[in-house]
């Protein structure tokens, strides 16, 4: 039975642990700066996820747990913009953007005064704050009626769910949501490791993602943005530049003035200025820019200006011009990835492109290469987009020769002569011989072993490739029967090495049941998904038997991983596989521990590692450190009690833990500590 004046001291619990938790993802996400760690985020993050679990009247609905994301949108409803939202004139050349600035002066009365700005590639976003809290996020649509994104716009950590400061009670502020590239490409690495096609770029990735009807997925996927135009009744300013400025002051995250984001200009001279700095200095900036914005800073001038039927007067957008080179296309050579994928890659007569030689470029897949007529010898354009490897994006035909023919492509595996299959709806080729076709039996064990799956001490890509050459491992398995008799032999070799892989071998039969399986390979079982089978069906016997129907049921297991899963055991080779990887001794079973807490001896203590031990892993370490009570914190603060260092350190934390007078110890004094 609840009393009230429970319920009361819940509801100020609540409301205190909102409080923090805002605060918090304000300092650590808008201004990069934490005060607490990741570990005490979480915990309060948590703590504040149980309460609102028994006490859902009490949650706020814009609560720091609406981060994570759940809401599903079955249709985005339409939403009619207070203030249309326009696009900006676009030009190509400085010339215009020069004669746009000499109409300025003609059409105002006094000396107008400028902002430059970053002209981010992204999707262009409208959110509505209310007495302070998030309202509601629309996209641009067709410029007077968008899209209601709401559930998926309030995963994003950069935007603030509450504002602080002195803001205004009812306003709405603009700017552009888009994918960190960092972000872009990890998406991309674990597509790749699941087995999946790659997405293009990471513009249409983040337009894409906002447009999910799941907004859990698009909280992990990493989105960012930056908020600069803002719009509303009796604003408290005279110009654009304060605004911008303001909007900071109330936590939200606006472009970096530091960095020269944006920037005040007082004539067509600073203008250029700063035009011609980011033509160069865009290459170097963790997201994608396409060009420029100009704009006339006093809100009095822009109104003496006023608006033509597209676009304000008052502003600009000059375009960077993508860069494209022109070069002979020589051969094209296709690929064999771990899943059997073909990667057709053309391989160019070398040509310098934003600063690098580009010797190659992705053509993605045979239905590209026919869509743009793709042939050897051609002329053909190359960009540079988001992606690091350049494309093709077009074909000057005018230079073609007569006898030139259109390209056939493969219908064999280049590597195992395997004819190659293709699935409907699928972009990609298959070589189907998973079994002994050397580039995918090699990446298999590759991805065996690397770092998220096995995680084998002393076996790298290059002793795969070594043993793989000499013959010694031809399935996965075969690792385990490697004998000292075996590899001594080989170049590289010595006995210690050899010691090394033999004892990574044995300590990977700890490796968990969910790293096994991710480890096997099997497609679009990437180590997310992974984890769910592992969690659902807690060993091998169990997910074998799993039928279709039982495995679309659990959480976020779709069709299309069913499917792989079912294939992938009604295999006789898997299970051959299977059975001599349990007979080997690893993992095939969820081991669950009832309390891992085996003592308290470091209760309350926050431990910061780094460096690399000889011991044990660093995993392990913090395992350790967890299992006896103390807690891991990724950073050297003034909480931190102790440093455990390993050799190579980094020379910072060590000189910021002395400076604190943080206790730096050993992993010999650590084991002690414990022990
Ligand atoms: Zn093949």
């Amino acid at each position: 039975m609840e009393l009230p004046f429970e319920d009361l001291s819940i509801k100020e619990k609540i409301i205190e642990l909102t409080q923090k938790l805002h605060h918090h993802n304000h300092l650590y996400y808008v201004e990069s700066n934490p005060e607490i760690s990741d570990f005490e985020f979480d915990t309060l993050l948590k703590e504040l996820q149980e309460l609102e679990n028994l006490y859902p009247q009490y949650a706020d609905e814009n609560s720091p747990t609406k981060r994570v994301g759940g809401d599903i949108t079955k249709k985005f409803e339409v939403v009619e913009h207070i203030y249309p939202m326009m696009s900006l004139s676009n030009s190509y050349s400085k010339e215009e953007i020069a004669d746009w600035e000499t109409r300025i002066k003609k059409l105002i009365v006094d000396e107008p005064e400028y902002v430059c700005e970053l002209k981010y590639d992204g999707v262009a976003i409208g959110i509505k704050y209310k007495n302070g809290k998030f309202n509601q996020a629309v996209t641009r649509g067709d410029g007077s009626k968008g899209e209601d994104i709401s559930a998926n716009v309030k995963t994003i950590k950069t935007i603030p769910l509450v504002l602080r400061g002195n803001y205004p009670e009812d306003f709405e502020i603009r700017g552009e949501i888009f994918y960190p590239l960092k972000a872009f490409q990890d998406l991309n690495n674990q597509r790749q490791e699941a087995g999946e096609e790659l997405f293009a770029n990471p513009r249409n990735t983040a337009s894409g993602t906002l447009k999910m009807q799941d907004s859990a997925i698009v909280a992990q996927r990493g989105l960012d943005c930056f908020l600069y135009g803002i719009y509303g009744n009796n604003l408290p300013f005279q110009n654009h530049f304060e605004s911008v400025k303001a909007a900071g002051e109330w936590g939200l995250k606006i472009p970096s003035l530091k960095k020269n984001y944006i920037k005040k200009c007082a004539s067509i001279d600073g203008i250029m200025e700063f035009i011609n700095y980011w033509d160069t200095e865009r290459n170097n900036l963790p997201f994608e820019i396409d060009g420029v914005v100009i704009k006339v800073n006093n809100y009095n001038q822009q109104a003496e200006l006023g608006f033509t039927a597209k676009s304000p007067r008052w502003a600009v957008a000059y375009k960077f011009k993508a860069e494209r080179v022109r070069t002979i296309l020589e051969t094209i050579t296709y690929q064999v990835g771990r899943t059997g994928a073909i990667t057709p890659v053309a391989n160019l007569k070398p040509v310098l492109l934003a600063g690098t030689t580009v010797k190659r470029a992705s053509l993605h897949n045979a239905d590209q290469i026919e869509k743009l007529d793709i042939r050897i010898n051609d002329e053909v354009f190359v960009e540079k987009g988001g992606e690091i490897i350049p494309k093709i994006v077009g074909v000057v035909i005018s230079k073609r020769t007569s006898n030139s023919e259109p390209l056939e492509y493969i219908t064999k595996c280049p590597e195992c002569e395997t004819p190659l299959v293709r699935k409907e709806g699928e972009a990609h080729h298959y070589c189907p011989n998973q079994l002994a076709c050397p580039p995918q039996v090699k990446g298999k064990m590759i991805h065996f072993i690397s770092r998220k799956a096995m995680d084998i001490e002393g076996l790298g890509e290059e002793t795969i490739e070594q043993l793989f050459e000499a013959g010694l491992i031809k399935t996965i398995p075969d690792l385990y029967e490697l004998t000292s008799e075996q590899l001594l032999p080989l170049e590289r070799m010595a006995q210690k090495s050899v010691d090394n892989l033999l004892k990574g071998l044995e300590q990977s039969k700890n490796v968990p049941f969910e790293r096994v399986l991710f480890a096997l390979g099997i497609r679009f079982v990437g180590e997310t998904v992974a984890k769910k089978l592992a969690k659902e069906f807690k060993n091998i016997e169990g997910l074998q038997k799993a039928t279709f129907e039982e495995l679309i049921a659990v959480d976020e297991i779709g069709d299309r991983i069913a499917e792989s899963l079912v294939a992938y055991f009604s295999d006789e080779n898997s299970l051959v596989l299977l059975k001599r990887l349990i007979e080997k001794g690893l993992q095939f079973e969820v081991i669950e521990v009832e309390n891992n807490n085996l003592s308290d001896k470091l209760e309350g203590k926050a431990f910061v590692i780094s460096g690399v031990f000889e011991k044990h892993s660093r995993d392990d370490y913090k395992k350790m450190i967890e299992e006896n009570g103390g807690k891991n914190v990724s950073s050297v603060s003034s909480k931190t009690n102790y440093l455990l260092a390993g050799d190579n350190m980094g020379p910072s934390k060590k000189v910021k833990a002395e400076k604190l007078g943080i206790t730096i110890i050993s992993e010999d004094e650590f084991l002690e500590m414990i022990s």
